[in-house]
C-alpha cells in the first residue's frame, strides 16, 4: 500500500492511507501497470490469450484490497520536524515512508518511520530484523493491493566535488513513480439475471474470481469477467521525486522515464508530482522548465526547508503561555515565512494537507494544522491564580539586576528522554559561546527542527556558527539528529555563500562505524566531520592520536576555550559527560545520561552551570538504578557536591511531559529546563522565581502527577507489607497456615497495617 522515494534532506514523510479495507474490499485485487516497469515477457504462441492474461494478473496482484479512497497526506514537510514527533502529535501510525536506498547495484527499498538522521539506525535494524515497522524490498518494483511503485534511479554529481570543479559522479539517488489501479465493479443485477447465487455466501468466490479477471463456469456455462464487471480503472500516476541538490538536476531532466510522462499522452498524465527538492533546485531554470513540461493538468507539491507550516501546535501553545511568564527566558517560537516564488504553480507542504487521488483528484485542507496564539494566551490567563503569580513573579524580578553578559547563552532545544514527544523533544542543548560561535551538546532526532522553530530565518547562520557537536553516548535520543544537522549545515554554508569548514565531533569512538556505514551506503558525510573521540579528552588520557590532538587545539581556539574535558559516567558503556572552561573563566558542565557519578563531581568542581539529567522523580530511586539514570534530588545533590553555582535539570522522562514533579531539594540554585528555554548566567537569580507561576500554569498536570505518585507509593507500601507479612510468618508452615486463616477471618488486618505504616 505504500510507496516512495528517497528523502534525502530528511524529516519528510508522506502517508498513503486508504479507506474501505473491510473484507468486501479485500475481495478485490488491484492490478497495476506502468510503462517504466520491466516489460513483461511476450506471450508464447501456444498459450491462449486469456490464460496468459490470467497468469499475469495472478502474478501482479497480492490478492488484497483495492481501495476506493486513496490520498497522499503530508505528515511532516520541510525537514524541520522529526517524524516520530509528528506521528505523536497527529496520532498517525503505520503507512509512513520516507526513504528508498540504493546500495551499490543492489536496490532495496525501505519504508521507515524516521527522519534521515536516524535512517541508518533503522537500516541496520531492518537488516538485523529488529525493527518490525521497516519493510525491506529488494525489487525495483513494489506492488501491493493499492499501488505499484517503480524506482527510477538517478545518478547525480556530488555537490561538493562539483563545487570544486571535479565533476565526479559519485552518488546515487532515486526518484520513484507510483500508480495504482482499481478493479472493475461487480454488476450484481446482471448476475442475478443470469441466475448466479447473489446475496448468498456462495457468490463471494465468484466475485473474487471475476474481479481478478478470471472466467468462471456456472452450471456448465462459461462466464467471462467482461460480462459481469465494469472495466478496470487504471488509476492515476503520481511521482515522488527527490532531487537533493543541483548536481542531480541534469539527471532528472534527461531521464527517459520522466520524459515519457511529459509527452502529453492521456494515459501517461501525471496527477501529482511530489518534489522533495530544496529551494535552490526549485529556483534552477532547468528544473523549472522540466516541471513545466508536465503540462497544466499536473499538480506539484513541494516539501522542502521553505515550508512555513506549524507541525507541533502543542509545543507552540506551551511556548506562547510560558512567554507570558518571562518573555526573554521563554521567547516566542517563530514560524517560517516562505518568500520564494516559482513560475510553475506549486503547493507547499503543510502539515496534514491531503491530495486525494481517488475518488476525485483534489486538494483537501480540512485537516491542516492551525495555531491560534490569542486562544493560547486567553486559556492561560483564565487559569486560577496564574495572573496573580505572574504579577508577583514580575515584581520580584524587578529587583534582580539586569543582564551583565550576553554570553554564554544556553538554549535548551530538547529536554525529554527516550522518544520525541509533543511537548519535549529529545536531548539537545545549544551553547552560544559568543555571537558567532555555538556548541551543541547532544543531538537527538528533530534537533534541526527545534533550531528552526527557535531561530526562524536565522537558522542557517546558527548552523554556520556551529563549530562542534558533543555526543554524550550512543543512545538514539542523543545522536540520531546528527546526520540531519550535518546535511543542513552543509546546505546553510552554501546558501549563505560562506566557506565550508568541517564540524568537530566530540563523541564516543563507537559512533564511527555508524557514520561510515551511512557514508558508504547513503550519503558522503565523513568529509564534514573532524572526529575527536571522547575517550581522548578524559583527564590524563595517554594515547592521544596526533590528529585528534591537532583537532582539539583548533577546537579550543575556535571557541576561545581554556579546556574541553570529558569523563566517563555511569550509564551505559562509553557514556561521557563534558566540561567546558572558557578563557574568560566561566565553566559549563553537561552530564549526559548518568546515575550519581563521582567522576562527574570531580570534573565539574566549581562550575558556573551544571546541566544535569533528572530523568525520574524522587521516590523512583529503584527505577533510576535499573535504568542507570538520576532522580531529581540525586541530580541536585551532584550539583551541590561539585559546588555548582547553578543547576539546570533536563532529560525528563516523558511521563513528565509538561513539568516534572518538584523535589524538596529545590533551592534558589535549581531550575528546570523546558524546550526553547534560553538561559544566561545573569538569569540564574530569576529562574527559581518563575516556579510559582509555572506551578499555576501546570496546576492540573501537577495534581495528576501527585495522584499517580501517591498511588505508586501505596502500591509499594502494600508490597512491602506483604513481604513483611511473609517474613513474620516464620519458617513453620503450620504458623503460616495459621496466619492465613487469621487474615481470612480478619480482612481488615492488612489495611490497618498499611495505615500505621503510612
Ligand atoms: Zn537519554
Ligand atoms: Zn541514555
Amino acid at each position: 500500500m505504500w510507496a516512495l522515494a528517497r528523502a534525502l534532506p530528511p524529516g519528510r514523510a508522506l502517508v498513503w492511507r486508504r479507506a474501505g479495507t473491510g473484507s468486501a474490499a479485500r475481495a478485490d485485487r488491484a492490478m497495476s501497470e506502468g510503462p517504466s516497469a520491466p516489460r513483461p515477457a511476450r506471450r508464447p504462441k501456444d498459450v491462449p490469450r486469456h490464460v496468459w492474461a490470467r497468469e499475469r494478473r495472478r502474478n501482479a496482484g497480492t490478492g488484497l484490497a483495492g481501495p476506493n479512497t486513496v490520498y497522499v497526506q503530508v505528515v511532516a514537510a520541510g525537514s524541520r520536524d522529526g517524524i516520530q514527533r509528528a506521528m505523536q502529535e497527529h496520532k498517525k501510525g503505520g503507512g509512513v515512508f520516507s526513504r528508498l536506498c540504493l546500495r551499490d547495484n543492489d536496490t532495496f527499498l525501505i519504508y521507515i518511520l524516521e527522519e534521515c538522521g536516524s535512517l541508518f539506525m533503522h537500516l541496520l535494524m531492518a537488516v538485523f530484523d529488529l525493527f518490525p515497522a521497516v519493510q525491506l524490498h529488494t525489487e525495483p518494483e513494489y506492488k501491493d493491493e493499492t499501488m505499484t511503485v517503480y524506482q527510477i534511479p538517478l545518478t547525480g554529481e556530488h555537490w561538493c566535488c562539483r563545487r570544486q570543479g571535479k565533476h565526479v559522479l559519485s552518488k546515487h539517488n532515486e526518484g520513484s513513480r507510483s500508480s495504482f489501479c482499481l478493479k472493475g465493479k461487480f454488476l450484481a443485477a446482471k448476475a442475478q439475471e443470469l441466475g448466479l447465487p447473489v446475496g448468498t455466501p456462495a457468490i463471494l468466490p465468484i466475485i473474487t474470481a471475476l474481479k481478478n479477471g478470471e472466467s468462471i463456469t456456472f452450471e456448465g456455462k462459461e462466464l467471462l469477467p467482461e460480462e459481469l464487471c465494469t472495466p478496470t480503472d487504471p488509476g492515476p500516476v503520481f511521482l515522488v521525486l527527490e532531487c537533493p541538490h543541483e548536481g542531480f538536476v541534469d539527471a532528472v531532466c534527461e531521464n527517459e522515464t520522466f520524459q515519457r510522462y511529459q509527452e502529453g499522452v492521456p494515459e501517461h498524465q501525471v496527477a501529482l508530482v511530489i518534489h522533495m527538492t530544496p529551494e535552490s533546485v526549485l529556483r534552477d531554470s532547468r528544473y523549472q522548465q522540466w516541471m513545466q513540461r508536465f503540462g497544466p493538468g499536473t499538480q506539484h507539491l513541494v516539501l522542502n526547508e521553505n515550508s512555513s507550516a506549524v507541525h507541533n501546535p502543542r509545543s507552540y501553545k506551551i511556548q506562547t503561555q510560558l512567554n507570558l511568564i518571562h518573555p526573554e527566558i521563554f521567547p516566542l517560537l517563530t514560524t517560517y515565512q516562505s518568500k520564494a516564488v516559482c513560475p510553475v504553480p506549486i503547493v507547499r507542504g503543510e502539515c496534514l494537507l491531503k491530495y486525494h487521488l481517488r475518488p476525485q483528484q483534489e486538494w483537501q485542507r480540512d485537516a491542516v494544522t492551525v495555531c491560534d496564539p490569542d486562544m493560547f494566551v486567553s486559556e492561560a490567563l483564565d487559569l486560577p491564580d496564574f495572573q496573580t503569580r505572574v504579577k508577583e513573579c514580575k515584581e520580584s524580578l524587578s529587583a534582580v539586576p539586569g543582564n551583565v553578559s550576553a554570553y554564554p547563552e544556553i538554549v535548551f532545544l530538547g529536554t525529554g528522554s527516550a522518544i520525541p514527544m509533543k511537548i519535549r523533544n529529545v536531548s539537545s542543548t545549544l551553547v552560544n559561546t559568543s555571537a558567532t560561535r555555538s556548541l551543541l551538546l547532544d543531538c537527538g532526532e528533530g534537533t534541526f527542527g527545534q533550531l528552526c522553530r527557535h531561530y526562524g530565518e536565522q537558522v542557517d547562520q546558527v548552523l554556520c556558527n556551529l563549530v562542534a557537536v558533543f555526543v554524550s553516548h550512543m543512545h538514539t535520543d542523543h545522536h540520531s539528529g546528527l546526520v540531519n544537522i550535518l546535511m543542513e549545515r552543509r546546505r546553510a554554508f552554501a546558501a549563505l555563500g560562506q566557506a565550508f569548514s568541517p564540524l568537530f565531533l566530540v563523541a564516543p569512538e563507537q559512533i564511527m562505524p555508524w557514520l561510515h556505514e551511512y557514508h558508504n551506503h547513503c550519503e558522503e558525510i565523513l568529509g564534514d566531520i573532524k572526529m575527536i573521540p571522547s575517550q581522548s579528552l578524559v583527564k590524563g588520557c595517554e594515547n592521544f592520536r596526533p590528529k585528534a590532538k591537532e583537532f582539539v587545539s583548533s577546537l579550543l581556539e575556535s571557541y576561545d576555550l581554556a579546556e574541553f574535558q570529558t569523563c566517563e559516567v555511569q550509564h551505559c558503556k562509553n557514556a561521557f559527560a563534558c566540561s567546558v572552561i572558557h578563557k574568560s573563566g566561566w565553566k559549563v558542565v553537561y552530564s549526559g545520561d548518568t546515575m550519581p557519578c563521582m567522576a562527574l563531581v570531580q570534573m565539574g568542581k566549581n562550575a558556573n552551570l551544571l546541566i544535569h539529567e533528572a530523568t525520574l522523580e524522587d521516590g523512583m530511586e529503584r527505577e533510576a538504578i535499573e535504568k542507570t539514570h538520576s532522580t531529581t534530588s540525586q541530580a541536585i545533590q551532584t550539583g551541590m557536591k561539585m559546588n555548582a553555582e547553578f543547576i539546570m535539570l533536563n532529560h525528563f522522562s516523558q511521563r513528565y511531559a509538561k513539568i516534572p514533579l518538584f523535589s524538596e531539594d529545590f533551592s534558589e540554585k535549581v531550575g528546570i529546563a523546558f524546550d526553547h528555554m534560553r538561559v544566561r548566567f545573569s538569569d540564574f537569580p530569576a529562574i527559581p522565581k518563575l516556579i510559582p507561576a509555572l506551578k499555576a500554569l501546570f496546576a492540573d498536570d501537577i495534581v495528576e502527577m501527585e495522584e499517580r505518585k501517591e498511588k505508586r507509593e501505596m502500591r509499594l507500601l502494600k508490597e512491602t507489607a506483604l513481604v513483611l507479612d511473609k517474613l513474620t510468618r516464620g519458617d513453620s508452615t503450620e504458623a503460616a497456615c495459621q496466619k492465613r486463616k487469621q487474615a481470612k477471618n480478619h480482612q481488615e488486618v492488612p489495611d490497618k497495617k498499611l495505615k500505621t505504616a503510612n
